[in-house]
């Protein structure tokens, strides 16, 4: 077969594309029109020649590859039946405009023989007798489905970003590389209370602060030459004509070929926080003159007292040591009387007699009390090392009643040497294990176990016993001068023993304690640094 048979728009639809009658041909004109008729085969667009009923009489070879039908098949059927097109506007409206002005142009929807939808843009050309109707149409399809796609996927993203942008509780806006705005999200118009047409390019200095826009625009333009983000905080006005302070930044967005292509910024409205921040300011700086003011009432009062407690201490000595004279006087002539004068007395004198001597014992006791405790919190302590073991065991074989049969005291050791006053030290003890083994029930063989523990980075003395033990109530009570527990009217003494312990172990960087249970024992602790 002939090339020219196998292209019939070579002869008919080329030459009336024009518009202008077939011209006689020559061999040359014939070439020219085959080699048209090939390209027009060859290329991509899907070229179709149809009669005005749709029947299709040629079929290119794009049209074979656009749709996936054979020429064979093609030819001969319906356009639009075969290609089941959808139409923009009616046939007859089209079919108007073919009429009118011998084309048509616009978007199609086609689907291929597997029913895989296409949109194309279709150019018709008509071919009109000399009545002006058509005898032919040529149709050029041109598959543009890629590019409308990603149209609307463009289309979806840029409203995406436009409900995001009106919609985030920020002024946004967007520059040309040169700094130049050409958008802003609603919130700028809806804060500032101006138009698109006022504020692009520069135009927001309008709404700027006169005493900070000049910084602004400076170091906005700085970093548009540095191509660095820019940061600033500023007040901007509001369609109130107040201002308001905003914290601004903008970051460049770059093109693919890495160079600025636009700025994009935003303004957050920081007021409330600076207003916070500046009344957080403000209240601190209160509290520390206040802080600083009621540190120097402290130390002046301290001070105060510290002098008017020195002063009470000194007379609270000198008031105890005078008085051991005249009470030493009492118990050495009554001591006299009783020695001369029991034969000459009645016993009821006699009694009389020594319940003066007992009582001004007594009182000699708590006199000596008062003073050790005087003692410790007035006598200079010089703190050093001292070995608490040797300590203990010299204590206990000092006092008889530390020793068995009285009272069994067991070492649980090796105990540690700790950073303390001997003399104090020795008071301390001295009272524990005096109340330890003091404080039983009647006919009860006093045991007491003494153990070390160490507490971080301190070290913990534990003396227990199996005594009466001590209310929860008291326990809190007892370390103060004077204070005695519920249960101690049946046990000698004056109250003063623990307030040493406590003050003592001050004095030593220490501190001391007790945990009891009525009817259970006690466990009193002493807690001092170690020393190595
Ligand atoms: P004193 O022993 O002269 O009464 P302290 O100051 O030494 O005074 O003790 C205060 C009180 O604490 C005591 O009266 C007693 O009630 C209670 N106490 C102290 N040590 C013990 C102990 N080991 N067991 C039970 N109670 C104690």
């Amino acid at each position: 077969m002939a090339d020219a048979d196998k292209i019939p728009l070579a002869e008919s639809a080329v030459p009336a594309a024009n518009g202008v009658a077939a011209p006689q041909m020559t061999v040359d004109t014939t070439e020219a029109l085959r080699k048209q008729a090939r390209l027009i085969d060859l290329a991509p667009a899907g070229t179709i020649v149809r009669r005005l009923d749709g029947t299709i009489t040629f079929w290119s070879q794009g049209a074979e590859r656009l749709y996936g039908w054979p020429q064979e098949e093609a030819i001969g059927r319906r356009t639009h039946e075969l290609l089941r097109t959808e139409f923009p506007e009616s046939l007859e409206s089209i079919v108007g405009i073919l009429r009118r002005e011998g084309t048509w142009t616009g978007e199609l929807r086609h689907y291929t023989r597997q029913g895989k939808p296409l949109t194309v843009q279709s150019y018709w050309l008509a071919e009109l007798n000399a009545q002006g109707e058509i005898t032919e149409l040529l149709e050029c399809n041109s598959d543009i489905t890629e590019r409308k796609a990603s149209e609307e996927a463009l289309r979806e993203s840029e409203e995406r970003f436009r409900v995001l942008a009106d919609n985030i509780p920020q002024l946004a806006w967007m520059t040309n590389a040169d700094g130049w705005i050409f958008w802003y999200n609603r919130r700028w118009f809806d804060y500032t209370g101006t138009m698109p047409e006022l504020m692009k390019g520069w135009g927001w200095q309008a709404v700027h602060h006169p005493d900070h826009v000049e910084r602004v625009t400076e170091r906005f333009k700085t970093s548009l030459v540095a191509g660095e983000p820019w940061e600033d905080t500023f007040p901007l006005r509001s369609n109130q004509g107040t201002y308001r302070w905003f914290l601004s930044r903008a970051f460049p967005i770059k093109d693919s070929s890495g160079k600025i292509a636009r700025w994009f910024g935003t303004n957050t409205d920081i007021t409330e926080l600076r207003e916070t921040r500046e009344s957080l300011e403000r209240a601190q700086a209160e509290l520390k003159d206040r802080a600083e003011k009621l540190e120097e009432t402290v130390a002046v009062r301290t001070a105060e007292l510290r002098e008017s407690n020195a002063e009470l201490e000194a007379f609270c000595y000198s008031l105890s040591h005078d008085m051991r004279g005249p009470l030493r006087a009492i118990l050495s002539f009554t001591d006299f009387v009783m020695e001369d004068g029991a034969a000459v007395m009645s016993a009821t004198a006699r009694d009389y007699l020594q319940r003066v001597s007992g009582a001004a014992r007594r009182l000699d006791r708590l006199i000596q009390d008062v003073l050790a405790f005087s003692r410790v919190s007035r006598e200079r302590v010089e703190l050093g090392r001292v070995d608490l073991e040797k300590l203990l065991r010299e204590i206990i074989q000092e006092r008889l009643e530390l020793q068995e049969p009285a009272a069994e005291v067991r070492i649980d050791g090796p105990l540690p040497s700790v950073r303390g006053h001997e003399a104090s030290l020795t008071q301390c003890l001295t009272n524990l294990l005096g109340n330890a083994v003091k404080f039983v029930g009647r006919g009860v063989v006093p045991r007491v176990r003494i153990y070390s523990e160490a507490t971080g980075d301190r070290v913990r003395l534990w003396v227990e016993d199996n005594g009466i033990g001590i209310e929860k109530a008291a326990q809190g009570k007892i370390f103060g001068l004077f204070e005695r527990g519920q249960r101690s009217a049946d046990y000698e003494g004056t109250g003063v023993g623990l307030a040493i312990v406590r003050k003592a172990a001050e004095r030593m960087c220490g501190s001391a304690g007790v945990e009891s249970e009525p009817g259970h024992g006690s466990r009193f602790w002493l807690e001092l640094a170690p020393v190595e």
